[in-house]
């Protein structure tokens, strides 16, 4: 969960309840107006279902949900935040978050399409390197790349989400992950200020970029080698058509539940080998195609897929002796 460290305690209850237009909103809201007018005029959504802002499409209501609009606009809202003692939360396409059915406390923070501009720093014979800000979509990027015959970011065909998700997972695929192709991150910490970490600084590991939870990913800048568009192209559509092959298609999902234990087996072939595909929880079901995919058949709920959750563990545990950890993360569940 990402809540800045210094604003995990709990808000004051300001009212009980407090509706606005007939929909409730947070007890926090006077003391958000009152507070925040010096720090940011941006806009807020109140009281919004997160279910579209995930690919599992689960989840109840945050808060408030806000779309920033630039590292000025981030700061302040995370100075402005902190001083009032509001929990946030960042997310970007939600490809990898189980939201709770209660729903997040504190404002939702939604890196998008108003945070993703893209432009190439340094371009030599052989290699480009292009900053890209955190709201700029994984596969816009692997496109444009791909177009203008830049290598390097292959693996991630078909991985959703966003670059700022994709840098703080580590996303990665058939062997490759984001740490081979960055150069450096930008990141915002709990206070509002930016700092540039290059790669040999940041603790990448699997699944994960290592920094503290309150850490914001606000940009990267990757560095892609010039190559044969044609021999890009050939291996993004080899990568497309495995993937195809091999995991659920339509059907909404986080992509791999459990991260695969070190050595041996992966977490598909424990869950395989334990008889579990096809079993479900409500509309949450291991899905019979690729058994380290958990797929809502459009009724589950948040809990379903964490009840789930708790059996595979369960089940798997009990067969192989392997407890496994979720590569998803958990948003709202307190
Ligand atoms: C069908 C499918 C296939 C997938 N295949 C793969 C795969 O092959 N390999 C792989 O690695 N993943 C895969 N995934 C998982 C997911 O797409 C990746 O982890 C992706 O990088 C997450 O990006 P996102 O923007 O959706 O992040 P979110 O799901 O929105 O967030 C994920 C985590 O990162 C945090 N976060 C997001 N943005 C920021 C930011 N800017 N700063 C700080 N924290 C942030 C969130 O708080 C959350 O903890 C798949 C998912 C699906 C649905």
């Amino acid at each position: 969960m990402n809540v800045g460290e210094n604003c995990t305690r709990k808000y004051q209850t300001i009212m009980p309840s407090i509706e606005k237009n007939g929909e409730k909103m947070p007890d926090w809201l006077p003391v958000f107006n009152d507070e925040m007018a010096d720090f940011w005029s941006g806009e807020m959504l109140w009281n919004t279902t997160l279910t579209s802002y995930t690919t599992f499409r689960v989840g109840g209501a945050a808060e408030a949900l806000v779309f920033p609009r630039g590292v000025k606009e981030l700061s302040q809202l995370i100075q402005g935040l902190r001083k009032i003692n509001v929990p946030w939360h960042v997310i970007g396409r939600g490809s990898n978050i189980v939201v709770s059915d209660k729903g997040v406390k504190g404002v939702v923070i939604v890196f998008g399409h108003n945070f993703s501009s893209r432009q190439i720093v340094e371009e030599s014979a052989d290699l480009v390197q292009i900053k890209v800000e955190a709201g700029h979509s994984l596969s816009g990027l692997v496109n444009w790349s791909v177009e203008k015959g830049l290598s390097g970011l292959e693996f991630a065909v078909g991985i959703p989400g966003t670059i700022g998700g994709a840098i703080v997972m580590n996303a990665g695929a058939w062997g490759e992950e984001i740490r081979d192709v960055i150069v450096s991150v930008t990141m915002m910490d709990e206070k509002g200020n930016s700092i540039t970490r290059k790669r040999d600084e940041i603790d990448f590991t699997y699944r994960s970029w290592g920094e503290a939870d309150s850490m914001i990913a606000v940009e990267g800048v990757f560095e892609l080698e010039k190559s044969d568009p044609a021999r890009i192209k050939r291996r993004c559509q080899d990568f497309h058509e495995s993937r195809k092959n091999m995991q659920p298609q339509n059907k909404p999902s986080g992509g791999s539940f459990f991260k695969n234990p070190p050595g041996g087996k992966s977490a598909g072939q424990l869950i395989d080998e334990s008889g579990l595909k096809g079993l479900r929880a409500g509309g949450a079901e291991v899905s019979s195609v690729h058994a380290n995919f958990i797929v809502n058949d459009g009724s589950a709920t948040a809990a379903d897929i964490i009840k789930l959750m708790h059996i595979i563990q369960q089940r798997v545990e009990e067969a192989s002796g392997i407890s496994l950890q979720p590569e998803v993360r958990f948003l709202g569940w307190e």
